[in-house]
């Protein structure tokens, strides 16, 4: 898509949010994490390497990558974040994203209008799903940043246990596969979905940025039937790959084939 088309298109996004009575925002596989920045942060390149010569220090990866993102403020998908916060902070919005990283918390979104149903960082669950009890992970990441800080070394810490059964602790997120407990997201699930029974009657602008095919279930699809359904809706898919709109939605649908984070890091702040 050329550069001209992109820029009609964004104007034409720029009116329906600013006509719009309601905003929904879906975030998908091309926000997700890549790590990449971590060469930026010499204390945890050098845990690595001690997991590198040490393989019985594996599972500490998952808590570094924490670490990182924890640490990691600013980058490509921060400021991707913070444009669109820019660009929907006076509207009443609602996010769902794919996500687990939490770098959507990084820009000023309501905590209160963001769903994360693939969980995140912020709890541990039982890796062998023994209850459906969650942990805050907030003090072993602390002993995790204490260790590295003051090079005693990772093969100080022992991975987090469960208190029922004694089996290793894991992040409550999708990286669990058969054994996520989805208990962590279901109250803003609950105010997501009352909140898109409120749009039924409204002029909704639907903004599906980066949303791939993996997990169709969660955004694409459901973000397609709201579209259909909704006569005063707009939809805009915004994607380097995956941008084309389905026949029933031709008419309200508009597409942006471009990467979503490129799109709002370049068009998002002005
Ligand atoms: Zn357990």
């Amino acid at each position: 898509m050329d550069e001209m088309e992109i820029v009609e298109r964004h104007k034409l996004l720029l009116e329906k949010i600013a006509d719009a009575d309601m905003v929904l925002i879906g975030i998908g596989e091309e926000f997700n994490e890549d790590f990449g920045d971590i060469v930026r942060f010499p204390h945890l390149m050098s845990a690595l390497e001690e997991v590198d010569i040490n393989q019985m220090l594996e599972w500490t990866v998952p808590f570094l990558e924490h670490r990182f993102l924890m640490e990691h403020n600013d980058g490509r998908l921060v400021e991707a974040y913070q444009n669109l916060y820019g660009m929907i902070k006076e509207k009443d919005y609602f996010v769902i994203t794919t996500c687990i990283d939490e770098n959507i918390k990084k820009a000023a979104f309501d905590r209160e209008r963001l769903v994360e149903p693939c969980g995140n960082y912020e709890m541990f669950q039982c890796g062998d799903k023994c209850c459906s009890d969650l942990y805050p992970s907030k003090e072993f990441s602390d002993l995790v940043k204490q260790a590295i800080l003051d090079k005693v070394g990772l093969d100080s810490l022992e991975i987090p246990k469960c208190p029922g059964c004694g089996k290793p602790l894991t992040y409550n997120n999708i990286l669990c596969e058969q054994n996520y407990i989805e208990d962590g997201y279901q109250k803003q699930w609950e105010k997501y979905t009352k909140w898109l029974q409120r749009t039924l009657n409204k002029k909704l602008c639907i903004l599906e940025l980066g949303v791939e095919l993996n997990l169709p279930n969660i955004i694409r699809w459901p973000f397609e039937k709201v579209a259909f359904y909704n006569q005063k809706a707009s939809f805009f898919r915004i994607n380097a790959s995956l941008y084309q709109m389905t026949e029933e939605l031709s008419d309200k649908g508009i597409s942006i084939g471009m990467n979503a984070v490129e799109y709002l890091r370049e068009f998002g702040h002005s």
